[in-house]
């Protein structure tokens, strides 16, 4: 993008995106990526717009199947008449702008289609990471009128937890023959799963690892009314399974609605979101302070021994805002 975008662009690209314009999508989640000034005047004009989309976290060990599943699943979504949003987001790569996808084959057949939104993002440059951009950028799908957001981590990290923490419903992949059972339970993933689904089913093993993962879960308690984990068996490379996936979304989503959990979770997630941003600012605005108050030279008078390290917080805070 060679010039500066003004609030007369925003309000020209929100128009097109919420009717359905993929390119002014884009262009918003890059605005959302780059941090750009007017992404203020963006969410202000997109947050009465939004609401709207069930927000599925997709998460599992690195070849699982994650991305043909993804794909898998949009097109069963697609069959049930479904608009959907595929955000991928990469933790630890720098990159961004839509180039991890544009290796990602899979997606292709769905690149054409209307109804479907694909988008990748990286977050590491981020203060705050994920839970700074992401939210904004499922915003800006939400607003253009998803009814399913699909978030896929990409690449290896710690994101799973932090995925779980940005959906709805968090549908976990297994798959035999990678020491899953195990895994899961390593990785705390029993905990974040909403939906199971054992991928690469027509090989050996499979109702080995769901037979592991039904006892595991089943040894957590559970109270009246709460939801059960259903475990599903998938080969996303024939589609087999998944439509039954899309049906599972679609009754964890009702569940959610109706128990009041849906308002619980997102009133975290905004929780989360809000203090990311005001910690983000905080963080800025304590970086571009000079003089006696600044956290260089705080930092000194405590190695001098002239100040404690409460003392010097106690004036950072003092300095919060201004
Ligand atoms: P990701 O790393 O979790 O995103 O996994 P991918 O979707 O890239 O899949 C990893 C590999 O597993 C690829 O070679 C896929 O073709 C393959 N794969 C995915 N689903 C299945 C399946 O249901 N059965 C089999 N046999 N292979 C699968």
């Amino acid at each position: 993008m060679s010039r500066t975008r003004t609030s007369h662009d925003v309000s020209e690209l929100l128009t097109k995106a919420r009717a359905g314009d993929a390119r002014s999508v884009a262009r918003l989640i890059t605005l959302v990526e780059d941090a750009s000034p007017l992404l203020r005047e963006v969410m202000t004009a997109l947050t009465p717009h939004s609401g709207h989309a069930h927000i599925v976290g997709i998460t599992g060990s690195p070849g699982v199947g994650k991305s043909t599943s993804t794909s898998a699943l949009v097109g069963a979504l697609r069959a049930a008449g479904k608009r959907v949003g595929v955000l991928a987001v990469d933790p630890s790569s720098p990159f961004s702008g839509g180039a991890l996808l544009g290796d990602r084959v899979r997606m292709q057949e769905h690149a054409l289609d209307p109804g479907v939104f694909i988008r990748s993002m990286a977050s590491r440059g981020h203060l705050g990471g994920l839970s700074w951009a992401a939210p904004q950028a499922m915003r800006v799908l939400d607003a253009a009128g998803c009814d399913v957001i699909l978030v896929e981590t990409v690449g290896v990290g710690q994101s799973e937890v932090e995925i779980a923490g940005l959906a709805d419903t968090t549908l976990v992949l297994l798959a035999p023959g990678m020491g899953d059972g195990i895994q899961a339970a390593k990785a705390g993933i029993l905990e974040i799963g909403d939906i199971y689904v054992i991928n690469k089913a027509e090989r050996e093993g499979a109702d080995q690892v769901r037979r592991e993962l039904r006892s595991m879960i089943s040894l957590g308690h559970r109270d009246e009314g709460q939801w059960t984990q259903p475990i599903l068996k998938t080969t996303a490379v024939s589609g087999e399974g998944v439509p039954e996936v899309a049906v599972a979304l679609s009754q964890h989503l009702e569940w959610l609605t109706e128990s009041g959990e849906l308002k619980r979770r997102r009133l975290r997630r905004t929780r989360a979101e809000i203090e990311a941003i005001a910690l983000t600012s905080l963080r800025e605005h304590w970086a571009g302070l000079s003089g006696h108050e600044s956290l260089g030279l705080l930092s000194e008078r405590v190695l001098e021994g002239g100040l404690d390290v409460y003392s010097a917080a106690d004036e950072l805070l003092a300095n919060a805002t201004g």
